[in-house]
């Protein structure tokens, strides 16, 4: 009886929000879109998959503007699942992991030009060498309203790591990048996906409110931890951009 009425409590604690909202908008999955490098692939790349092209990346998300999305931060997905806020009708988010120089020089004025923010997935260790973005440029990015997301200090497989080292690269990341950029760093994102369930224990433990995946799909509660996403290859270009988001949405006409 009194588990019932507990559970009784959370489904409502989890289904009030939508309902405050206007209904199915924010309980809806969303799509999170995951990009790497936004650039030409050199010939020697050894993962050219990785690597999207300026004018795909520019157009891909001009299909996304023509067809009624708007980018938004993971937090906002976030609030209008937990506490019923709101979110534009077809809200997507555009994460990019690692921290690539060519973030800042080719996507960043693209989402700019859109109003949209991006969601910056940073490993820290990238953060000062060449090729790497720099402190500077990642402030740039917060203050054009990017979120910044942790993607641990040295891009280890986590499931392979012992206690002490696996709360150093989760925790630690946190910390860092809190430190430094003076932010919220919500969020986390498990380098090459992989995660376990001490993996996903640590991650909760540092305070983190959620993290995504490289699972293929679209992000929805109350699996806030083992977020699905949308990979974008350098092969899609913007028809093989479209099909996935059309695959995945119902169309906004
Ligand atoms: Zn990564």
């Amino acid at each position: 009886m009194r588990k019932g009425r507990v559970l009784a409590v959370a489904a409502l604690l989890l289904f009030a929000p939508s309902a405050a909202s206007g209904g199915a908008t924010a309980a809806r999955g969303v799509p999170i879109l995951m990009y790497h490098v936004v650039s030409a692939p050199p010939g020697s790349a050894h993962y050219p998959d990785l690597f999207v092209r300026p004018r795909d990346f520019a157009d891909q998300m001009n299909w996304l503007a023509r067809h009624g999305y708007h980018a938004v931060t993971l937090k906002r997905v976030y609030d209008s699942w937990t506490n019923g806020s709101s979110l534009p009708r077809h809200a997507v988010v555009v994460s990019f992991d690692d921290g690539y120089l060519s973030q800042y020089t080719r996507a960043f004025p693209v989402l700019r030009a859109h109003h949209w923010p991006g969601v910056l997935n940073m490993e820290v260790n990238f953060l000062q060498p060449v090729g790497g973005l720099r402190p500077w440029r990642v402030r740039k990015l917060i203050d054009a309203g990017w979120e910044l997301d942790a993607h641990t200090l040295t891009h280890p497989d986590l499931t392979t790591l012992g206690d002490a080292r696996l709360w150093q690269e989760v925790n630690g990341s946190r910390v860092a990048l809190r430190h430094k950029f003076h932010v919220p760093v919500d969020f986390f994102c498990y380098p090459a996906g992989r995660y376990d369930a001490k993996v996903i224990a640590a991650v909760k433990l540092a305070g983190f409110l959620g993290a995504t995946t490289t699972n293929y799909g679209l992000a929805r509660p109350p699996g806030f931890y083992t977020l699905n996403r949308v990979r974008i290859n350098g092969s899609d270009g913007v028809q093989g951009f479209a099909s996935k988001l059309t695959n995945l949405t119902p169309s906004p006409y």
